[in-house]
């Protein structure tokens, strides 16, 4: 399988372009990968950082991993450093540890086929090292670097980084047939970079986004996570007019063409979403949650005598739309558990009396209240100005009292109360799922009347469930 490909080009024909946009041109780089290419050298092979991190250094950014590129076959490699992961040996990975860092070094290849995989069928290794920047995606990921030959750039990857562009190395529509993915990565750079898609490259996206399809769900959400959490989630209304989230969250597109003709808002559904993740910070479950939680208003639209839309319901049907979306999209169920309760409670506003708020904590979860209080703010900056003010002291007035349980160290779960499982089961109720039950009704007590949180108390009240369970 393993083909060796011959040398296409003498190695000098792609030194020199030392355009570089840095201080003395040249790319720090780690002390690891330093080694590791002046390891690979003395042992007669050449090695570059590539992709990603050449990208981000000369952005400015700070890359997230330093993967090397090398003609040395994974044997070679393997050979030469004492510490080394076959993380991916059959397409050429392997890691290379180096003082508690790894660093992933792979051997020049040409892919084939990617199909279903997160890795192509199989792989053709090669002795070119422009064979395997052809390989690559966009131009601004298709560049190499090492302080002897100085930046690689052969199909115009800096001018684009330059001008802010994503553009496919190649025929774009030739790049897209290959692995549908790269059109979803095209979207996902161009929201963290802020860089506009190249015309061909976007008119290309257009016409192949239906076999997005083809692609896992795996590999779908690492982009999308990307996406949504970057500096620019607006672009997720490209990802719209590109045809792409057609394919794996239809229910985007109903968001954005949903109008709300009422006095709270001055945006159709898709762009007050937009606005909300744009309001809270980029984690996981906040964008996650900002981006569903009025996932359910077109389908929960009602619209009345006098043309006002209403959309009553649509937080506790979000919820289990965003459930079934997020396990489309294979989400662990930590997550998905989280942002179905931000989405179920975001619209939640009971008047804020203590007992109010504790029992809006207790079913939200208490870990969870900070993030639906952030979600909530964020809510009412991508609403109209209608009452915004009255809207924002209510959530500050909700997070008052919310602090002051903390304070307080108030009984908000099970583990807060004064008695145990040890202490019902002492009771004589048995050990099982009525042990739960019966904390959770002890919680419930207190949670109503925080004085009840005393040892003496729940134990009378255990004893009453005992013998009320027995004479059931
Ligand atoms: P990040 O900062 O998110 O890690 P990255 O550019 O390093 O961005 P990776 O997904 O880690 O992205 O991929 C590393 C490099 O491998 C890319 O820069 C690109 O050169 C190449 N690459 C990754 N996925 C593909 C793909 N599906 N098709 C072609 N090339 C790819
Ligand atoms: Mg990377």
């Amino acid at each position: 399988m393993f083909v060796l490909a011959a040398a296409s080009r003498p190695r000098s024909w792609y030194i020199g372009v030392r355009l570089i946009n840095m201080d003395n041109n040249k790319i720090v780089i780690p002390s690891g990968a330093q080694f590791i290419i002046e390891e690979l050298a003395k042992h007669g092979h050449v090695a570059y950082v590539v992709g990603g991190c050449v990208r981000d250094s000369v952005l400015g950014r700070n890359p997230a991993d330093w993967d090397i590129t090398t003609d040395a076959l994974p044997e070679e490699v393997k050979a030469i450093f004492p510490v080394t992961i076959d993380t991916g040996i059959e397409h050429g990975t392997v890691t290379v540890r180096i003082k508690h860092v790894s660093y992933e070094v792979t051997t020049y290849r040409i892919d084939g086929d990617y199909e279903d995989g997160r890795h192509p069928k199989d792989v053709t290794f090669t002795r070119s090292l422009e064979e395997d920047l052809k390989r690559r995606d966009f131009t601004i990921n298709a560049m190499a670097y090492n302080d002897t030959d100085g930046l690689v750039d052969l199909f115009g990857g800096l001018e684009d980084l330059k001008a802010g562009v994503v553009r496919a190395v190649g025929n774009p529509t030739e790049r897209f047939s290959e692995d549908a993915l790269r059109m979803l990565r095209a979207l996902r750079f161009s929201a963290q970079l802020g860089f506009e898609i190249e015309k061909e490259t976007f008119a290309a996206i257009r016409t192949l986004a239906p076999t997005l399809a083809k692609v896992s769900a795996e590999r779908i959400q690492v982009e999308v996570l990307k996406l949504i959490c970057s500096d620019h989630p607006e672009r997720m209304e490209q990802v719209a007019m590109s045809g792409l989230s057609a394919v794996f969250f239809p229910e985007w597109d109903a968001m954005l063409s949903c109008k709300q003709a009422t006095v709270h808002h001055c945006y159709d559904v898709g762009h007050h979403t937009i606005v909300v993740m744009q309001g809270v910070p980029a984690t996981k479950t906040l964008r996650l949650a900002a981006l569903l939680h009025d996932v359910a208003k077109p389908l929960s639209k009602k619209t009345d005598k006098k043309g006002l839309d209403h959309f009553v319901g649509h937080p506790s049907l979000g919820a289990e739309m965003a459930k079934e979306i997020m396990r489309r999209w294979k989400l662990d169920n930590a997550t998905i558990d989280e942002v179905c309760r931000l989405v179920r409670y975001h619209d939640e506003r009971p008047e804020l009396t203590p007992r109010n708020a504790r029992r809006l904590v207790h079913r939200i979860g208490v870990d969870y209240m900070e993030n639906l209080l952030v979600l909530q703010h964020a809510d009412v900056l991508g609403q109209s100005d209608f009452q915004r003010e009255e809207k924002l002291e209510r959530i500050e007035l909700l997070r008052s009292l919310y602090h002051q349980m903390l304070e307080e160290e108030a009984c908000l779960q099970i583990r807060d109360l004064k008695v145990n499982g040890q202490d019902a089961m002492a009771m004589g109720i048995p050990k099982g799922p009525q042990i739960g039950e019966v904390l959770e009704y002890l919680l419930q007590q207190v949670i109503e009347e925080p004085a009840r949180n005393e040892r003496e108390y729940l134990m009378g009240v255990l004893e009453q469930w005992k013998n009320s369970e027995a004479n059931r």
